[in-house]
């Protein structure tokens, strides 16, 4: 179970760490990558842990960039690929945060003190690709094995130290499907400290959630752990029909993911928020315009951390290009088609026909639409939706 396959490590992976032994430094990879590698998952990153400083590092490799204030790590560039390089350092001594809420772990230390200041053993496993050895100081192999999320030192003190851990557990649960290492009534205990992760912090983890694969069982995860209401207040009462728009565009998005296709974080904040929206007080006011009805939803939301000014444009788009895909009229119909969210309204669109929400036949005429030529749309056209 435990063994790696060499082949899923990058060529120029294995010449950073190759290059870093040549010099006398030890180099490992280590992280999420060796955790992807032993499930046979193919990782989306590597990082490698060394005993070498940064400039010791950038004296040997010149596509290498020291990167970060404080806490110094060193980016190795390979074509559109970056190699995140860090050296050992151990925990902090004393409990000081960043603002933004991230430990400051800024001393150098050795490969023991390295594992020792991650979050869970399965984490802190240190392989060395060259001569084929682990360094795995806290059985993280058995508890991969075991299908197990186990925080390194005692995890209420760990959880305090900094709560995003707590999130990285529940993500990695309902990513990998592994054995929580807390119970539900301490998730819940502790879910006051969630609170105290800035909002930034909050939104980035929790897009992790949604846009790496697996965002229906993230969502049925948060439902059965009770922490909907925490992020999404308005999805508390939501019945999370397979039928519905919410799950069926987390289905969509786990497989874009798998297709490789690009994940906009705001097309997933459209789906999430689109029932919350048509259930409001504003939607079912007949008096304002959609326009209207849009800007007024996120005015009266602007607080929720998930309603970032750089997404509600995008989102306001979508939402309101819906009942343009109702008029068919050459003007409307190429005006809209040329509209640069098109693609993802219709997108939008076409999940509201899954979820019965809208006729099929709108959908399937704008599919028609898309890929016919000029003689086939002037029928299309005169035909209209059927
Ligand atoms: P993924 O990349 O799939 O989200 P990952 O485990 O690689 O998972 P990263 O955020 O890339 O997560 O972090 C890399 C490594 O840094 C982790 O494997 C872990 O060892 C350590 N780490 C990350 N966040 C924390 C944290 N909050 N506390 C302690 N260690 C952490
Ligand atoms: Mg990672």
């Amino acid at each position: 179970m435990n063994d790696i396959d060499l082949n899923l490590i990058p060529d120029h992976v294995l010449n950073i760490l190759k290059k870093l032994q040549k010099h006398h430094f030890e180099a490992y990879i280590v992280g999420g990558c060796i955790r992807d590698l032993i499930l046979k998952r193919v990782p989306k990153d590597f990082d490698i842990a060394t005993n070498a400083h940064p400039e010791e590092i950038t004296s040997i490799f010149n596509n290498a960039r020291v990167i970060g204030r404080r806490f110094k790590i060193v980016h190795i560039r390979h074509q559109r690929e970056i190699v995140e390089v860090s050296t050992f350092r151990k925990k902090p001594s004393q409990i000081s945060k960043l603002k933004n809420g991230v430990v400051q772990d800024n001393e150098f230390g050795s490969i023991e003190e390295d594992a020792e200041r991650r979050d869970f053993t399965m984490n802190a496993i240190f392989f060395d690709p060259i001569n084929v050895s682990f360094f795995d100081p806290f059985d993280g192999l058995s508890d991969i094995d075991n299908k197990k999320i186990k925080f390194i030192g005692n995890p209420s003190e760990r959880i305090k130290e900094d709560p995003a851990r707590l999130l990285r557990a529940i993500r990695f649960h309902a990513k990998l499907k592994f054995i929580l290492p807390v119970t539900e009534t301490e998730i819940l205990n502790f879910s006051s400290l969630i609170e105290t992760i800035p909002s930034s912090r909050i939104f980035d983890e929790i897009m992790k959630f949604f846009l790496t694969g697996h965002a229906q069982n993230s969502l049925l995860v948060l439902k059965k752990l009770n922490l909907i209401d925490l992020f999404f207040p308005h999805l508390e009462k939501h019945q999370f029909n397979k039928h519905s728009l919410l799950v069926l565009g987390m289905a969509n998005t786990d497989k874009r993911v798998e297709e490789d296709k690009t994940v906009n974080p705001g097309f997933l904040m459209a789906v999430l928020l689109w029932d919350a929206f048509t259930e409001s007080s504003f939607y079912k006011n007949n008096g304002l315009s959609l326009d209207a009805k849009i800007s007024s939803f996120f005015n009266a939301n602007k607080s929720s951390i998930f309603i970032h000014n750089r997404f509600v444009k995008y989102i306001s788009d979508i939402w309101r290009l819906q009942p343009r895909f109702l008029k068919i009229r050459t003007k409307s119909v190429y005006r809209l088609s040329n509209h640069p969210r098109f693609r993802a309204a219709y997108d939008f669109l076409l999940l509201r026909c899954e979820s019965k929400e809208e006729n099929i036949n709108v959908g399937n005429w704008w599919t028609y639409w898309q890929t016919s030529n000029e003689s086939t749309r002037k029928k299309l056209l005169s035909d209209g939706i059927k």
